[in-house]
């Protein structure tokens, strides 16, 4: 039997009582083995530096002889000590403050390591820490790990704590990883790493030894869903929709175009998960424009035609009736029926409606939260999409569907995040992805330009008007303050219309009523406005295949995944498409992502600099809960490293052995224990 490392108290360590223990305590640390895995966040460098490469301002170390005899200075109840150093035959000035102490130590001719932050123009250093090599010197020349610390707990102690524990008990760290995955990508030994990780000889140990326990928190976690997945979602008590692939191909063969391969593959991933007795759970993700509608349409169609109903939800009304009109268009040959279900049906109407969903007159409900309110019962449902999942929460995916016996879930979102990403956010789900826009679909050009620039910007949407295209203009956002959106949107219309005269332009924003509303979006979308100008009440979904220029107004109070839906709103027909950012260029910030923006519209790099600029925590809000907090590793930096390791840990779990081989004992074992991440499903 091992001696368990959870299970050491603190308080068998050499120098540990019961005061020090109760100080770890205060950072969650209670075993020997929690104190092993207290990992430093930083180390500081205490290498000896040369005198040609630092820098002002930075915090070196450097070795010399003393001398002068030092002076010290009283003042305030401070000390300051002051005295001179040869460093390579540079005469500096080492200054200490509080540490009167030393002032016998300090003898000329004695050798002396300072480390501190140099001040290049007086050759002198403010001295943090000192040693002297004919004492041993034991910081001189080393790594020294930096760990989060509070209240009493100092630095020096923790580090000896730590290196205490490393002595008495170092050796009882056991191996977790399998030994093919050790090797397959040369890490070091679970003991060494754990070692060097806090006392690294150099940099690359230390990196070596993060390398190692990166992978190893990723893998883990990683297993941990995994095997999440292999034992609950697979249980066969889900719908088994029979789907008739010649069907699909017909309907698929009368669509107004051709799919992508992309399309085709999503398709088929959804279908073959339709078929299963187990419960679909799928998140497709595209970008804006790739065409995610019809891949619903087509699962919609497979749950009608195995006899059940399909739920679209969607963030707005102008979406809910848009996916109505497109819908109900393809369906209509086939005799499928497409109701439409928001806030602002009249109460009669909405009664009708849910009859006819309880009877199972209707095969197809699009609409907003509307669909999730109680007295809403379908007879049979089949499958339960929604639409632009970022804007929903958790709880409103998980009402949706439970009002069916374990539908089918399919989720889209047009906000891509990098697979792996994806996988560890919504951890439960499987994910698919459309790569490819549409055949013929120009990138948009984007520009950002500042506001005394407004007249060639009119000239623009002149120009585009000329040759029959249309033009969305975006009101500055004014955060918290509808009122304000609404009154920014009423006086740019009134602008355009008089520097426009020769134009149609429409005007919508959150405070017109649904018939209102839709009214302006239809005559839009018929192509009888020119321009529209609009609160970002259009920011999602909305498919006006002819309109080719989007214009944003003071586009720095946007955030850069916003930009991007915005942007996702013209390029989606063959014309080339424009986007102009009218930003200012003082916004500093604005401008990082400006620049982004003009770099690229692919939206998978976007939001890698979105998570980059706003760091994962802001990017995914508060909805996503389930966020994991890893100790050592970073999604931003160590994506390879977790797809690897998701991989590994799907590939370990599908295998027999890992369930009952005695050499996966540790780590079933650690499945078990409470990991510090939460794995909980999300939905
Ligand atoms: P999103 O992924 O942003 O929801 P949509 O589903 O609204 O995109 O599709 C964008 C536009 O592209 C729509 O006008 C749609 O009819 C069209 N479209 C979708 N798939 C194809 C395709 N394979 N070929 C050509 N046009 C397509
Ligand atoms: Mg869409």
């Amino acid at each position: 039997m091992s001696i368990h490392l959870f299970q050491i108290s603190l308080t068998q360590l050499q120098g540990v009582g019961p005061q020090k223990a109760e100080e770890l305590h205060a950072l969650g640390i209670s075993t020997v083995g929690d104190l092993i895995e207290y990992y430093p966040f930083r180390y500081e460098d205490y290498r000896v530096r040369e005198m040609h490469e630092i820098k002002d301002g930075e915090r070196i170390t450097i070795q010399g002889t003393i001398a002068s005899l030092p002076t010290m200075q009283r003042f305030g109840g401070k000390t300051r000590l002051i005295c001179r150093v040869t460093v390579e035959s540079m005469l500096v000035t080492a200054v200490w403050f509080n540490r009167a102490f030393l002032k016998e130590q300090l003898t000329p001719g004695r050798e002396i390591t300072l480390t501190g932050k140099w001040e290049q123009r007086r050759r002198q250093m403010t001295v943090a820490d000192s040693e002297f090599p004919d004492k041993g010197g034991a910081k001189t020349g080393t790594l020294q790990p930096v760990y989060s610390v509070g209240g009493s707990l100092t630095q020096a102690s923790i580090r000896k704590m730590i290196n205490q524990a490393l002595i008495q008990f170092g050796a009882l760290i056991p191996e977790i990883l399998p030994a093919e995955l050790l090797e397959k990508h040369a890490l070091l030994p679970r003991r060494s790493a754990i070692t060097r990780i806090h006392r690294p000889e150099n940099t690359l140990e230390g990196q070596e030894a993060r390398r190692r326990m990166v992978y190893e928190e990723l893998f883990l976690f990683q297993l941990k869903l995994q095997a999440y997945r292999a034992t609950h979602m697979k249980q066969a008590d889900g719908l088994v929709h029979p789907v008739n692939n010649e069907e699909i191909r017909q309907f698929v063969s009368r669509l107004p175009f051709e799919l992508t391969g992309s399309q085709k593959q999503v398709i088929n991933e959804i279908l073959h998960d339709m078929k299963q007795p187990y419960v679909m759970n799928r998140l497709l993700q595209g970008d804006v424009g790739s065409g995610k509608t019809v891949v619903a349409a087509v699962g919609l169609y497979a749950t009608v035609k195995a006899g059940h109903q399909g739920a679209l939800m969607v963030p707005t009304e102008i979406l809910a009736e848009q996916h109505t009109r497109s819908l109900g268009a393809m369906f209509e040959p086939y005799g499928i029926q497409v109701g439409l279900l928001t806030g602002s049906l009249t109460e009669r109407k909405r009664r009708d409606l849910i009859a006819s969903l309880q009877m199972g007159l209707l095969d197809i409900v699009v609409g907003t939260h509307a669909l999730i309110q109680e007295d809403v019962y379908f007879r049979s449902l089949g499958l339960v999409i929604t639409d632009e999942q970022h804007r929903f929460g958790v709880n409103q995916r998980s009402i949706l569907r439970r009002k069916g016996m374990n539908p089918d879930v399919l989720t889209m979102t047009a906000t891509p995040i990098p697979r792996t990403l994806a996988i560890t956010v919504f951890g439960d789900m499987d994910v698919s992805t459309l790569r490819e826009r549409p055949k013929g679909r120009k990138p948009i050009k984007t520009y950002s330009v500042k506001h005394n620039m407004m007249d060639r910007v009119l000239g623009f949407i002149r120009k585009e008007a000329e040759q029959g295209r249309q033009t969305f203009f975006i009101c500055p956002l004014i955060e918290e303050s509808e009122k304000l959106d609404v009154q920014n949107a009423i006086d740019l219309h009134m602008q355009l219309t008089h520097a426009l005269p020769e134009l149609a332009i429409g005007l919508l924003h959150g405070r017109m009523n649904a018939a209102e509303k839709e009214a302006t979006m239809a005559t839009y979308a018929a192509g009888e406005t020119n321009v529209l100008v609009s609160t970002t009440v259009i920011e999602v979904g909305v498919d006006v295949p002819n309109a080719t220029l989007m214009i944003v107004m003071d586009a720095d109070r946007f955030g850069l995944s916003q930009l991007h839906q915005l942007r996702g709103r013209v390029g989606r027909g063959e014309h080339q498409s424009f986007c102009i950012l009218i930003a200012d260029p003082k916004s500093e910030n604005g401008q990082e992502r400006m620049k982004a923006m003009t770099d690229t519209d692919d939206g998978f790099e976007i939001s890698r600099r979105d998570l980059e600029i706003r760091g994962p925590g802001e990017f995914f809000g508060t909805k996503q809960s389930g966020m994991p907090e890893f100790r050592l590793a970073n999604l931003v930096n160590d994506f390879e490293v977790l797809e690897q390791a998701r991989d590994d840990a799907a590939a370990l779990t599908a295998s027999e052995s890992f369930w009952s081989s005695q050499s996966y004992k540790e780590l079933r074992d650690n499945l078990n224990r409470d990991a510090k991440q939460q794995t909980e499903p999300l939905d």
